[in-house]
């Protein structure tokens, strides 16, 4: 897989802040040229939150495709609750401004930005 190493990782909490653990987490991506692979599906895959509900994620940074900014497709479900579809985002994007799915809230923490990029993001569930 060539493109530049992207590691993500965070939590899973509840709105009160307790960790959820066996929560799916399924991510798919475009790889770095902006491409989806929707024959192999390279870049698409799923992954439990560990007990303390953390979960890290080794990857790509995306890559960028026609109308849209930088972006990685997530769905999140909890044990036998419902599923959340979202999206993360990549701040100092020159397309979020002009993307109109994308959401600021949604922007991961960019903690190292070179050579190999490591972010995180939290994804906090609703379950009351
Ligand atoms: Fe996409």
């Amino acid at each position: 897989m060539t493109g530049t190493r992207l590691t993500l990782t965070g939590l899973v909490l509840s709105t009160g802040c307790a960790p959820v653990a066996k929560a799916l987490i399924d991510f798919w991506q475009c790889n770095d040229v902006g491409e989806y692979d929707n024959a192999g599906f390279h870049l698409r895959g799923h992954q439990f939150s560990a007990p303390d509900g953390s979960y890290t994620l080794e990857t790509v940074y995306p890559g960028l495709y026609p109308g849209r900014t930088r972006h990685i497709h997530v769905k999140v479900q909890a044990p036998n609750r419902p599923v959340l579809t979202t999206q993360l985002y990549f701040p100092d994007e020159p397309r979020n401004a002009s993307d109109g799915i994308y959401r600021p809230e949604l922007l991961a923490d960019l903690l190292d930005a070179s050579p190999a990029k490591r972010a995180a993001f939290d994804f906090v569930l609703d379950l009351g």
